[in-house]
């Protein structure tokens, strides 16, 4: 009974450990292809269903979780932990002669070693082996990949043309079978170095295909990377309308499988498909998700790509300085993509369109430029792998057509741009030419109304001295002599003086305290005496330190009063002149009119002739004194000329009366 009980138990046993094992290889099985396909499109979720499969797993279990492992942290671009994962699966290969293992492992291995390491002889190496290896067993998915990675192997080596054999090859393996995942793989790498050689019809067909395969399989992650294909070829292809449907669909599918790390690169195609739809507002929406996400995952090349994008936008939206930096600096660091003339002709067509000529130029001939050197240095690569085939022909001539376009583009802008210039400089000449009859008109316009304001200017200028603001000798001549002919008195009063006043040792304050002093001086006299005449009277500078007032209509007596006002006005306080105290004094010397019209008298230089006379005498008789004639009406020419003679022998002869002032 024990027994049987026992037995019982064990058979249960065995039952159960064996159906789980037979379910859980179907679901490890299940999971593996899951997370194969996945692997591209969100490797980061792909790496996290790994790990969970990869417990408790030893064998060829563990070496083909270690297989998918390695390819999806390369795709995270994790160097190192693909390398470990596919050494390891190597390793497990060999220990357990599990030469399909093994080369699924190598070829895993060989995809790190020549996209991340760079080494291509140690990855051409492994990839051959794994080659062999796949060939001799029965794996058709095995034997696609192997077939794929040698055209994706010459196609990083140049050789294209082998690499679309290998494409091709693999391909018809593939649909000789009936593993659609891996036709999927075949079509999609096929199509896309189709499409890279501008080959785009053909390439448009596989891509059917391909989308119809993904479509029925029923993967989202595979479905996404099939449309991201389909968008790519689309628009090489010249079919923006379904690269943008495409596009859109991937990006859909994309969010809902949360594939943040992929997100970035096809929005900003998506954004770059708006721009070329002139939807810029769309553009804008997309390019700034994009660089959102690229941020939030750290996809440095989606932030590039998106920022361009974003920049262009802001370009078309009038803000170009702000699109300018932000292109520019993106385009930095896109240098080795392979879409960066094509980029540079959209820099330069959106700089064009918003009226940036003359910058497009220069950018247009930077992408001729550029995709002259990538032609030589095709040409030189391709020379070097002795390629003379269609596919580096089909290259070389999509590298002449960009050259070509650039060029061109640069060529129409420069006639453009002359033509501008052209109409610019007339403009610009119509312009000045407008401007200057609207000027001239103004002037006239303006010119009565200014012409009085500016001969009052004129006239002041030429009628004053410009170191005391008094009246010169010029207007002396022209409104004073006039003055004196015209009106003998003022008021119908007869009479008027002629006033002559010299600065007394004037020539000691140069020589003992400077020029500058001396103007200060004069400048303050010319005020004092300026402040003790009436408004009627006319003062004038006379030359150096000499002043000559005319006092229209003044008697003998207030001639008198005047002079002691001003001999006080001068010398009661003292002048500062440069911080010194000076005490300065003039001597005057005066002769009034005859009474009557001045054509009966002398004429007015006789009269101011005496003054000076008088001057003279105020100035012997020891300076900051007065002297006068009293009687105009007594200066006969006899009397003058006695006068001239010797003023003070005429006055003690009784033949010309004079006055004496002097300060209190
Ligand atoms: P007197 O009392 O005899 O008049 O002696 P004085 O030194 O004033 O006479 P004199 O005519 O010999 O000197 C006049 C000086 O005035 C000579 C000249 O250098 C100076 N002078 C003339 N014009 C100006 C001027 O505008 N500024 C200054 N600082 N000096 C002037
Ligand atoms: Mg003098
Ligand atoms: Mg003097």
């Amino acid at each position: 009974m024990l027994v049987r009980r026992f037995l019982f138990g064990l058979l249960f046993l065995c039952w159960t450990a064996f159906a789980h094992a037979g379910a859980g290889e179907e679901d490890f099985a299940a999971a593996l292809v899951a997370a194969r396909e996945e692997a591209y499109v969100t490797p980061a979720a792909a790496l996290a269903r790994l790990e969970a499969l990869k417990q408790g797993r030893g064998g060829r279990e563990l070496g083909l979780v270690l297989v998918e492992t390695s390819r999806a942290s390369y795709w995270l671009g994790r160097k190192q932990a693909a390398l470990a994962a596919a050494q390891r699966a190597e390793q497990l290969g060999r220990e357990g002669h599990d030469d399909d293992l093994l080369a699924k492992a190598m070829l895993s291995h060989g995809l790190v070693l020549s996209r991340l390491v760079h080494d291509q002889d140690a990855a051409r190496r492994l990839i051959d082996k794994a080659a062999a290896l796949a060939a001799a067993g029965g794996d058709l998915h095995l034997k696609t990949r192997a077939l794929v990675a040698q055209g994706l192997l010459a196609d990083q080596e140049g050789r294209t043309d082998d690499a679309l054999d290998f494409m091709g090859q693999a391909a018809t393996l593939a649909r000789s079978g009936d593993d659609p995942d891996a036709l999927a793989m075949a079509l999609r790498e096929q199509a896309r170095l189709l499409a890279g050689i501008g080959d785009a019809a053909p390439a448009l067909k596989l891509v059917d295909e391909l989308v119809a395969i993904a479509t029925s399989r029923k993967i989202p992650a595979q479905l996404a990377h099939a449309r991201l294909t389909e968008s790519a070829t689309a628009a090489r292809a010249g079919n923006p309308k379904r690269a943008e449907k495409a596009l859109q669909a991937a990006v859909e599918l994309l969010e809902k499988l949360e594939a943040r790390e992929r997100l970035a690169v096809p929005l900003a195609n998506l954004a770059e498909l708006y721009v070329q739809g002139r939807r810029f507002g769309e553009a804008a929406r997309a390019a700034e998700a994009a660089l959102r996400i690229a941020r939030e995952v750290g996809d440095e090349n989606g932030e590039k790509l998106a920022s361009y994008q974003l920049g262009i936008t802001y370009i078309f939206f009038r803000n170009v300085a702000e699109g300018r930096r932000m292109v520019d600096a993106a385009l930095a660091g896109l240098k080795d993509d392979e879409r960066y003339v094509r980029m540079l002709l959209d820099y330069a067509h959106a700089l064009n369109q918003v009226g940036w000529g003359d910058v497009a130029l220069t950018v247009y001939e930077k992408a001729g430029s550029v995709s002259l050197a990538a032609w030589r240095k095709e040409k030189q690569l391709s020379y070097e792998a002795l390629q003379r085939a269609w596919a580096y022909q089909k290259k070389q001539a999509e590298l002449t057509a960009l050259h070509h376009e650039s060029v061109l583009k640069a060529a129409e802008l420069q006639t453009v741009k002359r033509i501008r210039t052209l109409w610019v400089a007339l403009s610009a000449t119509a312009l000045v030419g407008a401007l200057l009859v609207a000027l001239l008109y103004r002037r006239v316009k303006k010119a009565n109304g200014s012409l009085k304001v500016k001969n009052e200017q004129l006239f002041r200028q030429s009628t004053r001295d410009s170191l005391t603001g008094l009246f010169n000798r010029h207007y002396f001549y022209e409104h004073v002599v006039p003055q004196y002919h015209a009106n003998p008195g003022r008021d119908g009063k007869p009479g008027g003086v002629f006033l002559l006043m010299d600065v007394d040792h004037f020539k000691s304050i140069n020589d003992r305290f400077g020029h500058s002093a001396g103007d200060v001086v004069l400048k303050n006299v010319a005020a004092r005496l300026a402040a003790s005449l009436r408004g009627e009277d006319v003062l004038i500078r006379w030359g150096g330190e000499e002043f000559l007032a005319y006092l229209p209509g003044v008697t003998l007596d207030e001639a008198r009063q005047l002079c002691a006002r001003l001999l006080a006005a001068v010398s009661g306080t003292t002048i500062d002149a440069d911080g010194q105290q000076l005490t300065v004094t003039v001597s005057i010397g005066f002769c009034p009119r005859p009474a009557g019209p001045a054509e009966n008298g002398p004429d007015w230089e006789k009269l101011v002739h005496l003054a000076d006379l008088c001057l003279y005498l105020a100035k012997t008789a020891g300076r900051n004194q007065a002297f006068g004639v009293a009687d105009a009406n007594a200066l006969t020419p006899a009397a003058i000329a006695a006068a001239d003679a010797d003023l003070g022998q005429a006055s003690a002869d009784g033949i010309v009366d004079l006055v004496n002032v002097k300060t209190m």
